[in-house]
């Protein structure tokens, strides 16, 4: 496919670029990183308030200072945390703007669990440690530096640049949903959360993954009541029976396979990569989805499972009120991952039709995500991605990709907006530690991620 090379086209706007030393640029990165990781932008708790908003006034005074209009940027608060917009007016207003999203909350840290204080940036060995250093601080860091980069060097861009970054992405989205509705005026979503590079143990690189769609994250109970009654005398109703008999069958239920253009094109360039007999599979399954011994293959060898089709497991159980009483209550919560197009009503009803018991009650919980579609794989987005990613690494392979749970990008794709993850981070899969203990991110990602950013904001926004 044309998108796996660098096309001549793109490689002349690279060479185009002026040479500007980047080392400045980084610097201001790793202090704007440093600083964001002292904001705790964690949802008000037990361990203190939350810190959203003054961290967006932070990334408000970075731009002001760089001669950015402070009427250009736009604090919303919601609940306790904010959404934060910044628009650099394009020359042409002919032209829609891009928005480059983002978020400026982190997962949640219990500083008692950390080596190191989770707010207290730490450099040490080549890494910054703190939380939200990768998720996603890293990209806001390097996607501002970028932008005050390119304003001090007097560029201009044609199509207007929008900064949209969300306060509440790991957690409710409102913020998210608030900004879709804002700009839901975009040409395309550039989203610093999503995508990305893999190194090997080495610090090789082996990919780049350019996040094109999202399956959608649903947690369904299942439950089935009954009058109860003495243990001693069992009936055919008893809850726990009835329901663990539907979550059997569950269990022994596939849903369809059905490939798009974004899992195909994964496959495709996985191929070239994948061992004979799986190779032979992926390649198999993208001339025909229903190739059964290929699914068999791929399902058996290596975990696809989730990239072919919509996936429904048991993850919490709980039933009985007493060890000698018939049950009275017995429920199940299933978490669904649905494939980009289907809706979350739709895998209720389907969950009913397996379970195939109409006393299993089924109810989908509210987690505030909502189906989306898949982003076509557009030629500016996938030629400005391949330049980005060249000029670190000519020659690596790019590769579509379905991530398994949600990104800001959902709530812009609902709306019709392409979107797209294309993060500049590279890393080994023994250094990541988003969501987790001692999140860190190797420094030698600033540098290149500002030239990554640059590349992108210099190829869509001038057309
Ligand atoms: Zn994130």
């Amino acid at each position: 496919m044309s998108f796996l090379k660098s096309t001549a086209a793109a490689a002349a706007i690279l060479m185009a670029l002026p040479a500007v030393s980047h080392a400045q640029s980084a610097d201001a990165a790793l202090e704007m990183l440093s600083r964001a990781i002292t904001y705790r932008t964690v949802k008000t708790g037990e361990f203190g308030p939350n810190q959203t908003p003054q961290y967006a006034n932070f990334l408000k005074d970075q731009l002001v200072a760089a001669d950015f209009p402070a009427s250009a940027i736009q604090i919303d608060p919601i609940g306790d945390t904010a959404a934060f917009t910044a628009t650099w007016q394009g020359s042409d207003p002919s032209l829609k703007p891009v928005a480059i999203i983002g978020h400026m909350d982190v997962v949640e840290a219990d500083p008692a669990d950390w080596e190191r204080d989770p707010f207290t940036p730490v450099i040490e060995n080549g890494y910054i440690f703190g939380r939200g250093s990768v998720d996603n601080k890293a990209g806001l860091s390097i996607v501002m530096a970028t932008i005050i980069k390119l304003k001090q060097a007097g560029w201009q861009p044609k199509r207007t640049i929008i900064l949209a970054f969300s306060g509440d992405e790991e957690t409710g989205m409102a913020t998210t949903r608030h900004l879709a509705q804002k700009h839901s005026n975009v040409e395309l979503v550039l989203n610093a959360d999503g995508g990305g590079g893999s190194l090997d143990t080495q610090h090789n690189p082996t990919v780049y993954s350019l996040q094109g769609s999202e399956k959608t994250y649903a947690d369904y109970t299942l439950t089935v009541t009954d009058a109860g009654g003495h243990s001693s005398r069992p009936t055919a109703g008893n809850p726990i029976y009835r329901l663990t008999a539907g979550l059997q069958r569950l269990n022994d239920y596939a849903f369809p396979v059905s490939l798009d253009e974004i899992t195909r094109g994964y496959f495709t360039a996985a191929a070239e990569r994948a061992q004979p007999e799986i190779a032979a599979a992926m390649r198999a399954l993208v001339a025909n989805d229903q190739d059964q011994t290929a699914i068999a293959t791929l399902v058996a060898n290596g975990n696809y499972t989730g990239t072919i089709r919509t996936t429904c497991t048991a993850t919490m159980i709980k039933g009985g009120h007493a060890a000698n009483a018939l049950p009275q209550q017995a429920q199940a919560t299933v978490n669904c991952r649905i494939l980009p197009g289907v809706s979350t009503a739709a895998i209720r009803d389907q969950l009913q039709e397996i379970v195939a018991d109409t006393t299993i009650k089924i109810e989908q919980l509210d987690t505030g995500t909502i189906a989306a579609p898949s982003s076509p794989l557009r030629e500016d987005v996938v030629a400005a991605v391949t330049a980005a990613v060249h000029s670190r690494y000519p020659d690596l392979a790019i590769v579509p990709s379905m991530s398994a749970g949600a990104t800001d990008s959902m709530h812009f794709r609902a709306l019709g907006i392409p979107a797209y993850g294309v993060g500049s981070v590279f890393m080994r899969s023994e250094d990541s530690f988003s969501h987790g203990l001692n999140e860190r991110l190797p420094l030698d990602n600033l540098a290149p991620g500002i030239t990554h950013w640059e590349t992108l904001l210099q190829q869509i926004a001038s057309k």
